[in-house]
């Protein structure tokens, strides 16, 4: 047990330290959202979300869970609190989760370890062949640096680059908090293959395949990664990036995995493609905090503004919640990004993209709210919290 007055310790797009009674904050905040949508399920509802912990995977875990009444396993790699040193805002966010889905009457399992190995993958499926027998929904959320091949023992790092060319184009230091041009030199053969290998679908496929061997998908269940296109401005550094051809590749590999699971046990898999959010992940790509700063602004101003929980709602509700069919585009993907790329938003983007300097980027853009955004990952600036107040450090999930 150890209580503290507990401040935020930034650098760039790192916080070192986390607020339990922010991120507990959080959470109930998006319990809200989702139980405000709630719909009735045909049966009891039971859901994997691989990549638990924060951002959208924590979201969905929220909808399935406050939406539809779900019982769910979560999967996630968080630091816990040791002695006077916070937890990850993931780990707290958990405990938050798990508390509230207990008090509810849900089933909540936590697992904290690495997906991408044999045995986090093992224990899950042990766990759903003890508790559940089968699993309806596999959610796959993961975002990471790095990842171990179980077979082979390689590492592969991804790496955030262009693809065939260098690219030159204007970022905000978030350190500093100044306009800058970045040069980014393109991306080598190995980066690409590196960022496939993490990011890509090989895991996707591998927990698919597991799943399937242990008999612990469903009849029907219905497999569900992420990915982003967002517009052509940050294409060079996303969509045609070292990032955009992993995520190609989790594509294509979805599709497949589609094929499979129709086959085997009249199941599905969809990638759904989300719109560009504040997250730990997402505030590591240069050029992305400028260009959520300008969309938050407008989104704000128009009254169409989704955070991930809004998102996950409606990922539930039209596409994948039980009783419900998904609707595809021309390359069967989910598509939960239409507002943020409707043509008019993005032209006046382009518009303010082009004005945009350290002088006035407060007043082009919505920077304040992506930096407060971006606190509140981390359970700081939440409402209604005292940050003055010793709190309890300790915690589990
Ligand atoms: P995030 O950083 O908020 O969450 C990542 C999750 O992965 C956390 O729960 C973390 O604990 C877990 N994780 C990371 N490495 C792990 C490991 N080895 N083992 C177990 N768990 C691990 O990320 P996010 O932005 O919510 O991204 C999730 C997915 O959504 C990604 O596929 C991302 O590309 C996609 N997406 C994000 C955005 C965006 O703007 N943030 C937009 C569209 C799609």
């Amino acid at each position: 047990m150890a209580r503290a007055v507990i401040a935020p310790r930034i650098r760039g797009f790192i916080c070192t330290t986390a607020h339990p009674a922010g991120c507990a904050r959080n959470i109930e905040k998006q319990i809200e959202v989702a139980l405000a949508a709630r719909s009735t399920s045909p049966k009891q509802y039971r859901v994997l979300v691989v990549g638990s912990s924060t951002g959208y995977g924590l979201a969905a875990r929220i909808a399935a869970t406050w939406g539809y009444g779900a019982d769910t396993i979560g999967v996630f790699f968080e630091r816990p609190p040791v002695g006077k040193k916070t937890a990850t805002a993931g780990f707290y966010n958990t405990a938050a989760f798990h508390e509230r889905a207990l008090a509810d009457g849900r089933t909540s399992i936590n697992i904290n370890g690495d997906a991408f190995s044999h045995e986090i993958k093992n224990q899950a499926i042990n766990i759903i062949k003890e508790t559940f027998g089968q699993v309806d929904l596999v959610i796959y959320s993961l975002a990471s640096p790095r990842r171990t091949d179980p077979y082979t023992g390689e590492v592969y790092q991804s790496t955030l680059k262009p693809v065939g060319g260098s690219y030159t184009g204007k970022t905000i230091e978030l350190r500093d908090e100044v306009i800058t041009e970045i040069e980014m030199e393109p991306a080598t053969e190995e980066e690409i293959s590196g960022t496939i290998g993490v990011m890509g679908g090989d895991d996707l496929r591998l927990w698919t395949e597991a799943l399937l061997a242990a008999d612990a998908l469903a009849n029907g269940a219905h497999v569900v990664p992420f990915s982003y296109i967002g517009p052509e401005l940050t294409w060079p550094i996303y969509r045609s990036g070292t990032i955009g051809k992993a995520k190609e590749h989790l594509e294509t590999t979805t599709s497949g995995l589609n094929a499979l699971l129709h086959s085997s046990i009249n199941g599905q898999a969809h990638i759904s493609i989300n719109k560009a959010v504040v997250t730990q992940a997402s505030s590591a790509i240069p050029v992305v905090p400028l260009y959520v700063s300008l969309l938050y602004r407008l989104m704000k101003e128009q009254g169409i503004h989704e955070d991930p929980i809004h998102q996950m709602v409606r990922l539930f509700n039209d596409h994948i919640g039980l009783g419900t069919q998904a609707k595809l585009d021309d390359e069967h993907r989910i598509r939960l990004d239409g507002p943020e790329l409707e043509p008019i938003l993005q032209s006046e983007i382009n518009r303010l993209w082009d004005l945009v300097t350290t002088e006035n980027f407060r007043v082009l853009s919505d920077y304040d709210g992506f930096k407060r955004g971006f606190r509140q990952l981390f359970g700081f600036e939440v409402d209604g919290v005292d940050y003055g107040e010793p709190v309890e450090i300790d915690a589990e999930v």
